[in-house]
């Protein structure tokens, strides 16, 4: 296994809109930051397991038959499965709620499960769309088990226990989850310099603040030398899922290119995040590897 992701299953409800009451475009996707992640390294060709939780209802088979044979999916009745509105504007930018339903109930005890799925991956995901509490268990037994863990701390959230930070090799949030976890505002590029010092002194191994358009920055507990990665200029058609573009590419690269430098890990992550925004939806917007330019590999 390369990549094993402990997080969220959620249905899309994908509401494209020019003003705030009328829509124009309506279409239902499967979602969710962790199963995103999921299918965005598995489509680069990373070997993938997603441990997870969806409802009893009419979602949950479908999403099951999502992941097909790269999934480690538990079913469980009297709850539905994770759903998200999402309404996307004339510039591709979105706003989301999220009813979580299944989510919720994936505890540590089913982490526990999962420890030889766990055990023989390289690279470990975690995201906040769980409990925080199930991400903490889910890392600290990658931890144990010597696999890289990734930190993607989102949706924004604060009050986290500290060990999350200690027990993430990497910690990438994009911009307002950088400023809730250090409590500044990060906007420019040089605010999210600062940002990855203050998320190195959290405990984290490495810190990537995702910026958007303008990219990505980048510093590791070694040099503590914080590094912009500026994104290519395009025109963004909906950025619904970029950061777990980056996340899953990351995840990928991390797994799979293991003599890569986290710079160009970055680089290339950000590359693939980049040609993500160019098209609708979350993980129908993300790239296989046979689309891709071959210089990414
Ligand atoms: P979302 O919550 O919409 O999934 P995010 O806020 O977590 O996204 P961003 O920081 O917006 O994540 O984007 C992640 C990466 O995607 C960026 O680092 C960049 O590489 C790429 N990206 C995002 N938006 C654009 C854009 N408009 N143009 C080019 N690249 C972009």
């Amino acid at each position: 296994m390369d990549v094993v992701v402990v997080g969220s299953c959620n249905m899309d409800f994908i509401r494209y809109s020019r003003e705030t009451v009328k829509g124009h475009k309506f279409t239902v996707g499967f979602g969710g930051k962790g199963s995103n992640q999921c299918i965005a390294a598995a489509r680069l060709g990373a070997k993938t397991a997603m441990i997870a939780q969806v409802g009893n209802d009419k979602f949950g088979p479908d999403y099951i038959q999502n992941f097909r044979d790269n999934e480690n999916v538990g079913l469980v009745g009297d709850t539905s499965t994770g759903v998200a509105t999402i309404t996307v504007d004339m510039d591709g930018k979105n706003t989301i709620v999220i009813v979580s339903g299944a989510n919720d109930l994936l505890n540590e005890a089913s982490v526990g499960q999962a420890e030889n799925i766990i055990r023989s991956a390289k690279v470990m995901v975690c995201q906040l769309e769980i409990s925080p509490k199930t991400t903490l268990a889910a890392m600290t037994l990658a931890k144990k088990h010597g696999v890289t863990t990734i930190f993607n701390p989102a949706p924004a959230m604060t009050s986290l226990d500290p060990q999350l930070f200690v027990q993430a090799d990497i910690t990438c949030p994009n911009e307002s989850e950088a400023e809730m976890l250090t409590g500044e505002p990060v906007k420019s590029v040089e605010d999210a310099k600062k940002a990855v010092l203050s998320l190195l002194d959290m405990g984290c191994r490495a810190a990537i603040v995702t910026l958007g358009d303008q990219g990505a920055v980048l510093a590791t507990a070694t040099d503590r030398l914080p590094q912009h990665v500026p994104a290519r200029k395009v025109k963004a058609v909906d950025t619904t899922g970029a950061g777990d573009a980056f996340v899953g590419a990351l995840a990928f690269y991390r797994a799979c290119y293991p003599n890569l430098a986290l710079h160009e890990c970055v680089e290339r992550a950000s590359e693939i995040a980049t040609v993500s925004v160019q098209s609708p939806g979350t993980q129908t917007s993300y790239s296989y590897r046979r689309e891709l330019p071959q210089t990414l590999f």
